[in-house]
């Protein structure tokens, strides 16, 4: 009877054994093509800290491009705040108070770490949200020990994660903040833009930009970092408003995949339409119409298999007191064992006006001319982690193959389109595939020319970078001026005129 258990444990180590391969094949490729690397690598680093190379910035660039041309709707306007923040204004958003995580510390090494991570690491179950008590209980029942040396570990504690900063000469005088999300820009900015546009509601404002937070125990990488660049929309909205939308007739068959709180034990997905989430979740509408919102951009923008992607429930415990619906997007990532958040949908009430306006002793309300109203607008928070996304997209479309790795990225995001290549660098054709490149290049392609090592190496070498396209200049288009195209993805190729080419390629 013990066969089957041996070889479910294997299965379980081989499970584990991909997951830590893949993880490392993606960073070797990032790494040695200039995706992303580790900053200050030469003074052995700082983990949470990462530079993105000159591919990754492209890939970053067109994805900052793609967001905020699908997410800019009417009356939404991108705004560019601080990083550094007064300390008054982390007291209202209660950053200071409430932004901790659990921290843990062995008694004999000293190592510190996070407790609910380790919980749920050692423990198989979801330890997020629990609280100080059950996380210590938790150790103690289950007789853990330091994961480094075997030591007993002392009691649990909240760490907050904020960065504090000196400003000028006062030093400790003039305390202020790096601030751990961009979203109180928008806030602290709000009654201005309101008074500069139209002062209608429902509007936007979006800002990406960079978030700092002190984590515990950055780890995976690319995914949690200490600094990173998040691109968020707060939406204002008057708060009779929010089971209203639009255009509801358009997206009410709309489906969408949802694992709600109760839905996590069968590990179970809904597709139910917005019409009967509404009716049967309780989920008002202008919610919903940003749910098929955020799930589109991933389905249709980004081109992320239907099966890798849900929107995933917080339960009470998990989502902060302020937020009454929460749902995050989840993204099936193979390198790091399974769903994991990438952005998230809060609906935040009046928590941040209602806030602000407390502490700064300056009213927020706006009136509403049209309906004759004073309102404090509710705010709906569309959030998302750009870095972390990127690296969802480099797992979600990596493909190791028997003779290449490739990133079979769409070309909305991959970082260089086309591929230009002469077959030899001999008898003119090096002249006319530089010609070509630049006549792309004018047509806005996003082209490069590469003339070292053998054509076979040249394709390797796009393919693991994500090029959708590589076009080879032989000698029959000294003759006939067509070229050769190679997609990336079926390795097929056809034969196109150069005068078309651009067109054709677009
Ligand atoms: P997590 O539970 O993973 O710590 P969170 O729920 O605290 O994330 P939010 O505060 O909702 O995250 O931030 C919005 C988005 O910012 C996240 O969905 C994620 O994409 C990104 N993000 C948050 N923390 C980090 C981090 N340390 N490194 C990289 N991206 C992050």
């Amino acid at each position: 009877m013990a066969a089957p258990a041996q070889q479910e444990s294997r299965e379980v180590k081989g499970d584990k054994q991909a997951k830590v391969d893949r993880l490392k094949e993606i960073s070797n490729i990032a790494e040695k093509r200039g995706i992303f690397f580790p900053t200050a690598e030469i003074y052995g680093g700082k983990a949470g800290f990462y530079t993105y190379g000159h591919l990754g910035k492209l890939m970053k660039n067109r994805f900052e491009n793609l967001w905020k041309g699908y997410f800019l709707e009417e009356n939404f306007w991108e705004i560019e705040g601080n990083s550094i923040l007064p300390s008054q204004v982390f007291e209202a958003s209660g950053h200071l108070k409430n932004f901790n995580d659990p921290l843990t510390e062995c008694k004999s090494c000293h190592f510190r770490f996070r407790a609910d991570q380790f919980v749920e690491d050692s423990l198989k179950i979801k330890a997020e949200g629990l609280s100080i008590e059950d996380l210590d209980k938790l150790i103690r029942e289950n007789k853990l020990k330091c994961p480094r040396c075997g030591g007993q570990l002392a009691k649990a504690e909240w760490f907050n994660m904020m960065f504090p900063i000196t400003i000028g000469a006062a030093g400790s005088k003039d305390i202020s903040y790096l601030s751990p999300e961009t979203a109180q820009n928008p806030f602290l900015s709000f009654k201005r833009e309101f008074e500069a546009l139209r002062k209608k509601l429902p509007f936007g404002l979006a800002m990406i930009g960079k978030a700092f937070r002190n984590e515990i125990s950055p780890r995976q990488l690319f995914f949690r970092l200490r600094e990173f660049t998040q691109a968020e929309v707060q939406v204002f909205f008057d708060p009779e408003e929010i089971d209203s939308c639009p255009g509801w007739k358009k997206i009410s068959s709309y489906k969408l995949l949802l694992q709600s709180a109760k839905d996590r034990k069968g590990d179970k997905v809904q597709e139910i339409t917005c019409e009967d989430a509404n009716k049967k979740l309780k989920l008002p509408k202008m919610y919903l119409y940003y749910m098929q919102k955020m799930q589109r951009f991933y389905l249709e923008e980004l081109r992320v298999p239907k099966k890798d992607f849900r929107l995933y429930e917080l339960s009470e415990e998990e989502r902060a007191f302020y937020n009454k619906y929460h749902w995050d997007i989840y993204l099936n990532l193979e390198a790091l064992g399974g769903f994991k958040e990438v952005a998230g949908l809060h609906y935040r009430g009046g928590h941040d006006l209602g806030a602000h306006e407390k502490q700064s002793q300056k009213e927020l309300a706006v009136f509403l001319e049209e309906k004759k109203k004073k309102v404090l607008p509710h705010v709906l928070e569309l959030s998302f982690g750009v870095d972390r996304n990127i690296f969802a997209l480099l797992d979600i479309f990596f493909r190791s193959e028997k003779e290449r790795n490739l990133f079979a990225f769409p070309p909305s995001i991959a970082p260089i389109e086309v591929g230009v290549f002469p077959l030899v660098s001999k008898d003119g054709l090096a002249e006319k595939a530089q010609t070509v490149n630049d006549e792309l290049r004018k047509a806005g392609i996003r082209s490069f020319y590469d003339e070292d090592g053998s054509i076979g190496r040249r394709y390797r070498r796009v393919d693991e970078i994500g090029t959708p396209f590589a076009v080879t200049i032989d000698y029959d288009t000294m003759k006939d001026n067509t070229v050769t195209v190679r997609e990336r993805d079926s390795m097929k190729q056809r034969r196109v005129k150069i005068a078309e080419l651009a067109k054709s390629l677009k």
